[in-house]
């Protein structure tokens, strides 16, 4: 039995729009936007700044204005406590997930329960991760609005590959606070490769390595390309590793030959920031070939591309160290690696390259400016939902959970929020009821515990299981999820085969509004949500121990005594009484009571009917 559903929201990847949809990198050092210019992707410049890169940093003012990038990164030495940077790291992050990354952190992060979502205090206000970015977002929402002088409301916004479902949906949520529809959540590699043209032929199958050094994290992921759908074979990397490490690399240096103490420069945060200031510019004019002489108060300070890399040198082999572990995991040998992309501005290091020639036998390609790949690939994502490029097909991520209901109502998700699209899952379900002929499946979308909060996208039964108790058929339930978002399910009982050919087909649309809705809604009610599966979970144990019950008795009333049975009768009628009254606690300790009294008993049971049959055996032997 199998029916379809289109799940997408209707024309929007066939029908070109006007609208412009922007692509977006949302990154822990600096953001970038950018758009479809004629075909060709184009970053926009940050109003404050001469250059696209917005630096992800937002400062909140004495007057408790939020200013957003450049202005703000300068408040970085003289407001640390209102000034607030790498917010990417939190994002989707609880408490527990982040003790290490407290001690390098200048703003106040709320110590709380520990499975709590992180929360920001400035001053007497309380920010988390979430609305944080979502002024990131804005502010580049708002140049892009000034430069392309339209609004913009529709984006496609990138995430690193290894980022989870909680760090994917905070992502969307922070959109979602800009005032941005995000149509689509695409890993950086994913998006780099695109933006050097890699995926848009559907005929070219391949692997490519995505080496991406920023600011202050490395990733490697291996990537395979096949008819125009990207899998993440591999990543590896180190969240605490990139530009700054290197900045810091040079300080250290010239610290020791003025020999400055690092007490000097906790007491003194204006030189700490002159000198990373010059770092930074020191660490890019050694990278062009130049040597740095700079002066900064009355130390002189001077670098050479020689020094630097001796000062990097053990940085960067922890950087190969991932590479060959990423392509060990890949199961690819270095020859199956067509292409390795460089990605992040701390690749613009000559080093890098030279290394990476070394390891993957073949020049890394760096033709486009790493620090603006991500979101030109973001660009061209946006530009092939907008429906600009009809023959391309790119989809990865399935924007809602798809499930079935389950006993008692309860949504039971298959394919989850998220996942990467094409995908088939499946699981196997039984009957709960002995003799059960027919097996409704009711197919839902949406992320709540209760399907009657969940949108329904259609229903089938499945006829003629052979009658069997209850518990005994294997009902498999499988969903598979085309490119093209259409979902098929199939169900089949497998001890019999039965597998009827009723096919339902019906077009379903969903908007962007609706979704963002379903899941607000889900975050809303999350916690009385868990309350209402327990009850129903703990009534659901206890219908079937109340079955097993009455069953027990009237298949070992032979060997139960009658206060026995008056006993298990009694307790059964107590939990019933219990069911009836929804309370959980009161269910669950009645479901003990009746199991404490009855196992000792099932056990008794047990051992009595085993000798039983081994006697029926030995006498049938002794008849042949
Ligand atoms: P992220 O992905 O972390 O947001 P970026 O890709 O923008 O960050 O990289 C920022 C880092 O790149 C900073 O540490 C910056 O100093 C470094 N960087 C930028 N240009 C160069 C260059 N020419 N040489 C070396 N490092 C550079
Ligand atoms: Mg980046």
């Amino acid at each position: 039995m199998k029916f379809s559903i289109d799940m997408k929201s209707g024309d929007m990847a066939s029908e070109p729009t006007q609208e412009i949809i922007v692509g977006i990198d949302l990154g822990t050092t600096n953001s970038l936007i950018a758009y479809i210019e004629n075909g060709v992707p184009k970053t926009i410049k940050s109003s404050h700044g001469q250059h696209a890169l917005t630096p992800s940093v937002i400062h909140f003012s004495d007057n408790e204005d939020i200013i957003v990038g450049e202005a703000a990164k300068l408040h970085l030495s003289d407001a640390p406590d209102k000034t607030i940077f790498s917010v990417k790291r939190l994002m989707g992050k609880s408490y527990g997930d982040i003790v290490n990354l407290k001690n390098s952190i200048g703003y106040e992060i709320i110590d709380s329960e520990e499975q709590e979502l992180v929360k920001i205090k400035v001053g007497k206000t309380f920010h988390n991760p979430v609305t944080l970015s979502a002024e990131i977002l804005k502010a580049l929402k708002a140049d892009a609005e000034t430069h392309l002088k339209t609004q913009i409301s529709k984006a496609v916004v990138t995430v690193p590959a290894y980022f989870n479902d909680a760090q994917r949906q905070a992502t969307r949520d922070a959109g979602k606070l800009a005032g941005l529809d995000v149509l689509r959540i695409v890993n950086e590699p994913t998006a780099a490769s695109l933006a050097y043209g890699i995926g848009l032929d559907k005929e070219h199958n391949t692997n490519i390595a995505v080496y991406d050094l920023g600011g202050g994290t490395f990733d490697i992921s291996i990537l395979h390309l096949e008819d125009g759908i990207f899998d993440v074979l591999s990543t590896n990397g180190d969240t605490l590793l990139g530009g700054d490490d290197f900045d810091r690399a040079i300080i250290s240096f010239w610290m020791e030959q003025l020999n400055l103490s690092h007490e000097t420069l906790v007491q003194d945060t204006e030189l700490n920031q002159l000198l990373r200031i010059a770092a930074e510019e020191a660490k890019i004019a050694v990278g062009r070939g130049e040597i740095y002489n700079h002066k900064v108060r009355n130390f002189s300070l001077s670098l050479s591309n020689e020094i630097f890399e001796n000062q990097i040198s053990p940085l960067v082999e922890r950087t190969i160290t991932c590479c060959r572990q990423a392509i060990e995991d890949s199961k690819l040998k270095i020859a199956d690696i067509e292409k390795v992309i460089l990605v992040g501005g701390s690749t613009r290091i000559p080093m890098i390259s030279r290394r990476l020639e070394e390891v993957f036998g073949k020049k890394p390609d760096n033709s486009l400016h790493p620090d603006e790949v991500v979101a030109l690939g973001a660009a061209i994502q946006a530009d092939i939902l907008a429906g600009n490029r009809k023959d391309i097909l790119l989809l990865d991520v399935t924007p809602l959970s798809l499930g079935i209901e389950t006993v008692g109502g309860l949504m039971d998700t298959i394919i989850p929020r998220n996942a990467k699209v094409p995908q088939r899952a499946g699981r196997q379900y039984t009957t709960s009821i002995d003799g059960q002929k027919n097996l409704r499946v009711s197919v839902y979308q949406g992320e709540r515990d209760l399907v009657e909060h969940n949108r329904k996208l259609g229903e089938f039964i499945l006829r003629d299981i052979p009658p069997m108790a209850a518990g005994l058929p294997k009902i498999e339930v499988h969903f598979i999820l085309d490119a093209d978002g259409i979902l098929t399910v199939k169900a089949k009982e497998l001890r019999s085969g039965v597998n009827t050919s009723v096919e339902i087909r019906s077009t379903y649309g969903i908007t962007e509004e609706e979704m963002a809705l379903m899941l607000i809604d889900s975050i809303k009610n999350a916690s009385s949500d868990v309350q209402q599966r327990a009850l129903l979970e703990a009534i659901n144990e206890a219908n079937n121990i109340i079955l097993a019950a009455d069953k027990f008795i009237v298949q070992n009333k032979n060997i139960l005594s009658p206060e026995e049975i008056h006993q298990i009768v009694q307790l059964t009628n107590e939990l019933k009484a219990q069911v009836q009254a929804k309370n959980k606690d009161e269910i669950e300790l009645a479901m003990k009571t009746l199991n404490d009294y009855s196992s000792p008993l099932a056990h008794k049971a047990l051992d009595i009917n085993i000798s039983k049959a081994l006697k029926e055996v030995s006498v049938n032997d002794n008849n042949l």
